[in-house]
């Protein structure tokens, strides 16, 4: 921070996402503060599945153990029609591309609790709770906002009269679903379509019960459709349509809580943690920044939670975020580096949405006959698997056809076991942070040319090579690719070495290491390194 009154980043919202970029920023050295309205963290849970992308994300955090204590491996996700056939099976057991399961199961609450102890234990990291934002101004070079505070009275929050002022460089709005910062810079929501009430049950249950119920699962049961998922170790969940009907105020009375458990669990056997009706809707931000502002989770994005996807983009999010602001406060690229965030991170979440929604569609059917008619197509396999998941189709991926490799370049990077020497241990915790470069059987200090090399020190860049060959190893510079993944993500995409992004995304792959440097130019020039304060740049764009 040149200015000390001017905070390089403050956050709006302190939920996942803005606790989340507040220790990414805060743990490579940037003045952080983030404001939340309400004193404390909210309480209830909502999210329940994590994937092995954001695991990897908790792991760079410093978090992947403790993690790893308040969660547990996902089952294979089940759907069954209303005679408990399957219809879909999606193995979220089965190993993904990150090291471990697709999946893992938690409890929100507790994954906030330790997320806030880290953020708290960050000196350079304020975390300001009571503190409602109420104005926010953009100027050249910094951005004002004001924020009143208020205290709890008899459970409302109330505002105490006292008010305070900041100036950031930038600030993120991570606030949640009714965003102040986004209805601020006038950005609207694109409303995707769907829109269907549930309610929500956590409870725990009792000491030695062993429920009857599929350990994660959608009974696409159009008299009632239900999911039924662990809510992370000692918890259970289930969600209940609400039909046609049905009010909202039905659903809550908790004699109707208990008929709708009834079949699975009884009073006896547990203890209802909370029950509350959501609605799920599917809503994408236009744009995500405006200038110097930026959103990120709920304010940029809401999706249903079939594939268990919206705080897990909002992650993506803030990973995205964390890496390209890095790279602007440190004044190695100019702020146009942050033109590639909405590009890059709409259309990834978009697919997730429609795919989030297409799930939907198939357990929200309470029309018999529309059931009758799912369950023909799916149980003679006329539905057509679902799509891998979404990589990045636009920003700062290169995609060059004069490569002729199968180009991986967009799609998340594998992640393996390597021995360096006599350790063994994961990738991304023996390798720091930043763009990798990667290459199979090589290693790049003595293939590289000079420039290349010089431009990669530039931007801060790592370069490694990885085998399978343990005679091909070098300590500290070819890695021994101990579960083999690497070998054979090589060997099915053609290509001889990666550029990796410091997000874990592939920028650009080629098939042979003489065409690495031409990649390496791409990559500095699409950066956009240059020694420009990012106030002339904003001067001028402001003007
Ligand atoms: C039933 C249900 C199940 C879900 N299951 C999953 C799942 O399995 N996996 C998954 O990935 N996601 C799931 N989600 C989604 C996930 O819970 C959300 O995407 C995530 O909590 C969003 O985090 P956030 O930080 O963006 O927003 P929030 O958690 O809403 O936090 C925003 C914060 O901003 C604060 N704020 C708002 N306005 C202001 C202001 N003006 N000034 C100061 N502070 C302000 C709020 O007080 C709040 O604390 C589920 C959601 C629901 C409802």
């Amino acid at each position: 921070m040149t200015d000390q009154n001017i905070l390089d980043v403050l956050i709006v919202g302190y939920g996942p996402i803005g606790q989340t970029l507040s220790i990414l920023l805060g743990e490579r050295g940037y003045h952080v503060a983030v404001f939340d309205r309400w004193p404390a963290l909210y309480p209830l849970p909502r999210a329940v599945f994590h994937d092995h992308e954001i695991r990897r994300v908790f792991h760079a955090m410093g978090i992947g153990e403790e993690v790893e204590n308040i969660s547990q491996p996902s089952a294979t996700y089940q759907w069954f029609n209303a005679d408990w056939k399957t219809l879909i099976e999606i193995d979220w057991s089965a190993e993904s591309i990150s090291d471990g399961p697709v999946g893992y199961l938690f409890n929100q609450p507790s994954l906030e609790a330790l997320l806030d102890h880290k953020a708290k234990s960050l000196p350079n990291v304020s975390v300001q709770q009571s503190w409602e934002a109420t104005e926010l101004r953009q100027q050249s070079d910094c951005c004002e906002v004001t924020f009143r505070k208020g205290a709890l009275i008899d459970g409302d929050w109330t505002p105490t009269g006292e008010t305070q002022t900041l100036r950031s460089r930038y600030v993120i709005g991570a606030d949640g679903a009714n965003s102040f910062v986004r209805k601020s810079s006038d950005i609207a929501f694109e409303d995707l379509g769907f829109e269907e009430d549930w309610l929500v049950i956590d409870l725990k249950p009792n000491e030695g019960v062993v429920l009857d119920v599929p350990d994660i699962g959608q009974w696409c049961n159009p008299a009632r459709p239900t999911t039924m998922v662990p809510g992370g170790p000692g918890f259970r969940r289930w969600e209940f349509m609400r039909l046609p009907h049905e009010s909202v105020e039905d659903l809550q009375k908790p004699e109707k809580v208990w008929e709708l458990l009834a079949p699975w669990v009884t009073p006896a056997d547990a203890t209802l943690v909370r029950y509350a009706v959501y609605k799920f809707r599917s809503l994408l931000a236009e744009t995500w920044r405006d200038r110097r502002v930026l959103l990120a989770g709920d304010a940029a994005h809401q999706m249903p939670p079939f594939m268990g996807q919206g705080m897990c983009s909002g992650i993506r999010d803030v990973w995205n975020l964390a890496w390209r602001l890095d790279l602007i406060l440190k004044d190695i690229a100019t702020p146009r580096l942050l033109d590639g965030y909405t590009p890059e991170r709409r259309p990834q979440v978009r697919a997730v949405i429609d795919a989030s929604i297409a799930m939907g569609q198939v357990v929200c059917i309470s029309d018999l006959d529309a059931a009758a008619r799912r369950d023909e197509a799916f149980l003679s396999g006329q539905v057509p698997p679902l799509p891998p998941f979404p990589g990045l189709t636009d920003g700062l991926v290169c995609v060059r056809r004069d490569f002729a490799c199968d180009a991986p370049a967009g799609l998340l990077s594998v992640h393996g076991q390597v021995r360096d020497a006599d350790v063994e241990s994961r990738y991304d915790d023996v390798m720091p942070n930043g763009f990798h470069v990667i290459t199979l059987d090589a290693d790049p200090q003595t293939c590289l040319d000079d420039a290349s090399k010089a431009a990669l020190a530039r931007i801060g860049a790592h370069m490694i090579g990885i085998t399978d060959d343990v005679s091909q190893t070098v300590p500290g510079r070819v890695l021994f690719d101990l579960s083999g993944k690497y070998a054979r993500f090589f060997a099915e995409h053609g290509v001889k070495a990666l550029i990796v992004r410091p997000d874990y995304y592939i920028f650009g792959a080629v098939p042979t290491l003489t065409a690495l440097p031409v990649l390496i130019g791409e990559l500095v020039s699409m950066l956009c390194v240059e020694t420009v304060r990012d106030a002339q740049v904003f001067s001028t764009t402001l003007a």
